[in-house]
């Protein structure tokens, strides 16, 4: 059984992927081809905002944002504890200072009581300019976005919304990437919608925000690319993987997103009632089930469980074996003293199970019987 069944998928989507990869290559328009302004026009509609800047990856599409903000020394910004470390690794390569903020145990994300807590803390010691929150999607499901805005602004923070995992989501039916300031998201294959590489993009209804963003990513160019007015970097979404994600947009749009919706409903017959915690999806939200994360009870051997389930086929993972204040790459700093509980204990108890679309209900079964049985020998 694979985890993310991405061969599945091309075979499925084969015939539209060849003869799009072909368009490109007969082209030679590798950079900058009509395919990637195509691309960005159309998943801003989807999104539902203004401006879609396509860039190389879904952590420049981080760091891009914070340089556009001129966040840098000096500054601090907030990031849940429990999240991919590009999260909070952008803004220390920056020059700013991450700072952990402890997440909701049922959703996995920041926790606004927690965030107003710390931007209290942060202010009152005076040490750094608070400039900015990062709310990240984790697992396909929106942050608390009406609670969230509604702090960020009442605080005069940027809210930059880290939907690498939610794409496809959404609260009352207002789309992922178009909460806060900006957001962005991340097309490496295993997101909800990803590439054949690398590959981000930024969302904003900003136009000042926007024209930045595209001068920065392309060598800070000015009216054009041999006139540069500012230092930029060199970020930009291939045309070949733009061409790709407009065939995996369709099916994303026709019916993956739909299925995965289907396969976390699948799980959740089958989990319910086995002593397991379920992902819990906030009322009015819609996750895209970037994946589907239980939380094992508190005297599970989870190394013997999932070594289990490797000998019957089955693939798990952790996300995420380690708190952000806890990675080594902040010891020393401020970030390193957050205290976040919550996040602790999910490191210890998460496990993320097999999910994608073209998963049937009875691959959901045979994972969740296999795991059913290997709790029982794993129970300390
Ligand atoms: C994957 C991911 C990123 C980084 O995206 P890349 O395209 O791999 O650079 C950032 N934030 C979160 C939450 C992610 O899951």
């Amino acid at each position: 059984m694979e985890f993310r069944d991405l061969k599945t998928q091309y075979q499925v989507l084969k015939p539209k992927i060849d003869a799009a990869l072909a368009e490109v290559c007969s082209s030679a328009d590798f950079i900058s081809g009509a395919q990637v302004g195509a691309l960005e026009r159309r998943l801003a509609e989807y999104v539902g905002v203004k401006h879609c800047i396509t860039c190389a990856n879904g952590t420049d599409a981080l760091s891009l944002v914070l340089m556009a903000w001129g966040i840098g020394p000096g500054d601090a910004v907030l990031v849940p504890d429990f999240t991919f470390f590009a999260s909070g690794e952008t803004v220390a390569s920056a020059g700013a200072t991450p700072l952990f903020v402890d997440v909701d145990p049922r959703t996995f994300n920041l926790d606004p009581a927690r965030l107003e807590e710390k931007i209290a803390e942060v202010r009152s010691r005076g040490k750094y300019r608070l400039r900015a929150v990062v709310a990240v999607d984790l697992f396909g499901q929106a942050a608390d976005y009406p609670k969230i805005e509604e702090i960020c602004k009442r605080h005069g923070l940027l809210l930059l919304e880290d939907g690498a995992q939610g794409f496809g989501g959404s609260i009352h039916g207002r789309r992922v990437c178009s909460f806060g300031d900006a957001a962005t998201t991340s097309f490496f294959p295993a997101k909800p919608l990803g590439c054949y590489g690398d590959g981000g993009a930024i969302f904003t209804n900003d136009d000042e925000c926007d024209a930045l963003l595209r001068s920065l990513a392309v060598h800070g160019k000015g009216s054009m690319k041999y006139d540069n007015i500012r230092l930029g970097v060199n970020s930009r979404l291939d045309t070949v993987q733009a061409a790709v994600l407009q065939v995996k947009l369709d099916a994303f749009c026709a019916y993956e997103l739909d299925a995965v919706q289907q396969t976390a409903a699948w799980y959740g017959e089958t989990l319910r009632g086995s002593g397991l915690k379920l992902p819990v999806v906030a009322q009015g939200f819609a996750s895209s089930w970037a994946q589907y994360t239980v939380q094992l009870p508190e005297k599970t051997d989870r190394a013997l469980l999932q070594e289990r389930l490797r000998q019957r086929e089955i693939p798990t993972m952790i996300y995420y074996p380690k708190p952000m204040h806890a990675q080594q790459a902040f010891a020393g700093q401020d970030g390193a003293a957050s205290d976040c509980p919550v996040t602790e204990a999910l490191c210890a108890a998460v496990l993320s199970l097999p999910l994608h679309p073209y998963m049937t209900k009875e691959m959901t079964q045979t994972v969740a019987q296999e795991l059913l049985a290997a709790l029982e020998e794993a129970a300390r």
